[in-house]
């Protein structure tokens, strides 16, 4: 595994580098990231201290719970964290990291409430 991860937004006002390890990714199909992310969100997640912003031009950030931040940049909509006050990790949508990843998807979570049109595979 590479030292550390880069990744941004698609027109680069938000850039970022993720140091230590990552978690594999979980994929979340809860409304609320059904709703920002167009479809579900697909996220790793690092201790909070080991994000660091590059760029943060553009990045704005959006309460979306009394707990929760998400991060998206203004100019190109791109949907970038997700940040729990209470957790001591912040979450980085994974298809923003630049490439190879190196991580896997592994888990799917709040899997009843996804939209109704795809189904999740059994394994
Ligand atoms: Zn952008
Ligand atoms: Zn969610």
């Amino acid at each position: 595994m590479a030292d550390h991860l880069t990744g941004g937004c698609y027109c680069g006002g938000v850039r970022y580098r993720l140091d230590g390890p990552r978690r594999d990714i979980i994929g979340c199909h809860c409304s609320q990231c059904r709703k920002t992310s167009g479809h579900f969100a697909a996220m790793t997640s690092v201790p909070k201290d080991k994000l660091i912003l590059l760029s943060d031009e553009t990045l704005t950030w959006f309460q979306s719970s009394e707990t929760v931040r998400r991060g998206f940049c203004n100019r190109c909509g791109g949907n970038l964290f997700f940040d729990p006050a209470e957790k001591p990790t912040i979450s980085v949508t994974a298809g923003t990291l630049d490439l190879p990843t190196g991580l896997r998807m592994t888990r799917h979570i709040f899997v009843k409430d996804r939209s109704d049109y795809y189904d999740i595979p059994a394994d």
